[in-house]
């Protein structure tokens, strides 16, 4: 078995891959061979493969069924066996790879001035939010806390059509990303953006909906992270002993920032007994999502100190 796992990466594009079905099958090899760590824009080597052949060719990420048994020109062969190359062998994760991540269909740029994209608010924004909020045209603002790439901003403006949404970021580089995506979505009219340490730069505004995708990741967890994470900005991901120390200081200054009916909404991943044990008094709500367990909570202003 460890023989197999030694991966021998060829120098050159092997000239018996000919179609794109071909490369999907030796890019999964490859991945699994060499031990490749997913989760960040994919789930296993298979999704990950995927993304990779069908993003370097400029296909839809949905084309697979039509295009697997189309050949690639020779150019197009040393282009995918790089991007191959650089995720295999340097460990760069594909959405950096290609320079850009889908989350709930639409695209964004990225690289690793941001996290990918990936967190569940996503998929509860794209879903319309109906375990909490019956009318979405009584949203009439949302605030998006540690926004990276603006991906959730942006579902958000999508979400609620109505509603002016404010994202902010402590990270300069970060909002330079954001600012590129709202361009491409055409939300600049929509979505503004701030730089500063959360609630900071917002004065005494309030908002009828918080989301946050904030860093939530222990120390433990950090010191073990594979090598893939460590090519997204550690200030987009580590958060201290308890992975609660961006929290904590969300929820003291939330409901200051709140309309009285307003909803605090944040992804902390798999850290649920890690925030229940920090925050005994307050009544989180996990919300599900299709995907399984979310790791979302939802809190409504009056249940904040
Ligand atoms: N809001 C962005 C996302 O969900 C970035 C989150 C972060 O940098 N922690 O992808």
């Amino acid at each position: 078995m460890t023989a197999l796992r030694q991966l021998e990466f060829p120098d050159a594009a092997p000239l018996e891959l000919v179609s794109v079905g071909d490369w999907w099958r030796f890019a999964v090899s490859c991945l699994v061979r060499s031990d490749a760590e997913f989760g960040q824009s994919s789930a296993d080597a298979g999704q990950d493969a995927l993304f990779l052949v069908l993003g370097a060719l400029d296909l839809p990420l949905d084309s697979f069924d039509q295009m697997h048994g189309f050949a690639l020109t020779n150019s197009e062969r040393k282009h995918v066996f790089n991007a191959l190359r650089k995720r295999v062998l340097d460990r760069v994760p594909t959405a950096y790879v290609l320079g850009f991540a889908e989350q709930m269909g639409l695209r964004f740029l990225v690289d690793e001035r941001v996290l990918i994209p990936r967190s569940y608010i996503g998929e509860l924004l794209a879903g319309g939010l109906h375990d909490c909020i019956n009318d979405p045209a009584s949203i009439a603002s949302v605030l998006d806390l540690c926004t990276g790439s603006g991906c959730l901003a942006i579902l958000a403006a999508n979400a609620f059509p109505d509603a002016d949404v404010t994202a902010v970021d402590i990270s300069a580089d970060a909002l330079d990303v954001a600012r590129e995506n709202v361009a491409l979505h055409g939300l600049d009219d929509v979505v503004s953006l701030h730089q500063g340490d959360l609630f900071a730069p917002l004065g005494k505004a309030r908002f009828d909906l918080i989301i946050s995708n904030p860093p939530y990741v222990t120390a433990e967890s950090m010191a073990m992270l594979p090598q893939e994470f460590r090519h997204e900005p550690e200030l987009a991901l580590a958060a201290g002993d308890d992975g609660n120390d961006i929290l904590r200081r969300m929820l003291q200054e939330a409901k200051a920032h709140l309309t009285p009916d307003g909803i605090l909404l944040v992804d902390m991943g798999h850290n649920r007994d890690l925030v229940e044990a920090a925050f005994p008094r307050l009544p989180f709500m996990w919300l599900a999502t299709e995907s399984g367990d979310a790791g979302v909570f939802m809190l409504h202003a009056r249940d904040l100190p």
